[in-house]
């Protein structure tokens, strides 16, 4: 069991009492509004509520006493995270959701007071929203030195041409600017060649093309934005960082994402495992409950060990990140990326199957549940490049000198 301090207990507590208390029950209000309204005003109202309770920024690492917000250790908010992830929306009931906290945690490591003060404080508060836009409908984004999208000098600013895809929450009235990557160095390195720069989205010249629509439909609370970026000129202060540190401080933004989608995931599937359970004891076909079948104790048997182990590694992760940071914890965040969200998949698949038809509906959790977790297995970069990053740092920390000890004379290969 994770043991984790009393004051850090005590939010955790605290979280599932309102949770209980003031999400679950109104559950099905939300998703009434959330089918009219970006923000749905139940979601407004908790918000309000869970800030007042000083509930809020649950996900933040401790940095600056002054911020709103409860502070979490990353390990610490592994045990309130997946209370979080229980409901897809409860995060942001606390202020706690992507991409808005990997873009608070950006601007507390890299911004400038300026930018803290314009851009940081409002999102702190819950007063505007944020978005990211890195990947490109014209090029293969895994690779990041395919990007084509400019950040060119020009005199005080700096001028943005290029077209963006997949910037969740980009066109929500909230979101007031977004963190886009672009080449402002195009003769240097491949690592070097890249920036980070805030677009605020008021600017001349950003047009919002469409929100793509996603297994078939656009939902209005959860939007992927497609957005072109022509001759936008942009004050030089607005730079994070250095010019061309764009993707070594991305990758410090990404390394707490992908945790954090981990986390709501376990409690997701927890969530799935329970409503399995009671969905095949309260049905029954051919003279037995659908809970008497093997194949429904496996399926529900399978995912319990798979959970579990995932839990572990992503617990580790989080005090890797805590401990000795998110440079040095490369290889396990990708091995998490990759397990969490395989067996997020596989037990979203197992409750649509054991609901039979409602399964896929969305009377039922698990269809919306198999859609994120399929998206999740390709946002923050895709599977195979997780699985090339482990297997080349594995590589590396092998010691493989005595290997031949281990073998007979002819099994090396020459
Ligand atoms: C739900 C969701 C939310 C997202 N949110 C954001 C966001 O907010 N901001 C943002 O900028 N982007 C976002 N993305 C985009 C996401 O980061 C990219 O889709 C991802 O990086 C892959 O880029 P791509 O789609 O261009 O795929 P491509 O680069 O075209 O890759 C396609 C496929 O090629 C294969 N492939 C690629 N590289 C390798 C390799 N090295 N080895 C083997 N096979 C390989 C893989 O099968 C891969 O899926 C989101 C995506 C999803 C699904």
């Amino acid at each position: 069991m994770l043991m984790i301090g009393d004051e850090a207990n005590a939010v955790k507590d605290a979280v599932a009492q309102f949770f209980q208390q003031r999400i679950l029950p109104n559950h099905h209000l939300w998703q009434h509004q959330a089918s009219q309204q970006q923000t749905p005003e139940i979601e407004q109202q908790l918000r309000d509520e869970a800030k007042a309770l000083g509930l809020w920024n649950l996900a933040l690492p401790r940095l600056a006493a002054d911020e709103p917000g409860t502070r979490l250790s990353n390990l610490e908010f592994t045990a309130v995270a997946e209370i979080l992830g229980r409901l897809p929306w409860a995060s942001r009931v606390f202020n706690s959701h992507a991409p808005d906290t990997p873009n608070m945690e950006l601007l507390q490591l890299f911004g400038t007071a300026y930018q803290k003060e314009k851009f940081l404080r409002p999102l702190l508060e819950g007063e505007g929203g944020s978005c990211f836009s890195m990947t490109e409908p014209e090029v293969a984004s895994s690779d990041p030195g395919n990007l084509q999208t400019t950040i060119t000098s020009e005199g005080d600013d700096y001028v943005i041409n290029g077209r963006k895809w997949f910037s969740s929450n980009g066109s929500l009235d909230k979101t007031f600017f977004t963190v886009l990557v672009g080449v402002s160095n195009p003769q240097a390195s491949k690592s070097q060649r890249q920036s980070l720069i805030i677009v605020p989205l008021n600017l001349s010249g950003v047009e919002i093309e469409r929100d793509v629509p996603v297994f078939g439909s656009v939902h209005k609370t959860n939007v992927h934005t497609q957005f072109n970026f022509s001759n936008v000129r942009v004050p030089k202060e607005n730079l994070i960082g250095e010019e061309g540190a764009g993707f070594a401080i991305g990758q410090a933004r990404l390394g707490p994402a992908r945790l954090h989608h981990c986390m709501r995931a376990i409690g997701e599937c927890e969530v799935l495992i329970s409503l399995m359970i009671a969905r095949s004891q309260a049905r029954k076909t051919f003279g037995q409950r659908v809970d008497n079948y093997s194949s429904t104790k496996e399926a529900v048997a399978l995912s319990r060990i798979e959970i579990d182990q995932v839990r572990l590694l992503v617990q580790h992760v989080a005090w890797l990140l805590d401990t000795v940071g998110n440079k040095q914890a490369r290889k396990e965040i990708s091995m998490i990326k990759v397990a969490t969200f395989r067996v997020y998949q596989a037990i979203a698949d197992r409750a649509i199957q054991i609901f039979g038809a409602a399964g896929i509906t969305d009377d039922s959790p698990a269809a919306a549940a198999l859609v994120r977790a399929r998206g999740l297995r390709i946002a923050d970069g895709p599977d195979e490049v997780h699985l090339q990053t482990i297997y080349r740092l594995e590589e590396k920390q092998q010691d493989l000198s005595d290997t031949h000890l281990y073998l007979g004379v002819n099994a090396l290969g020459n």
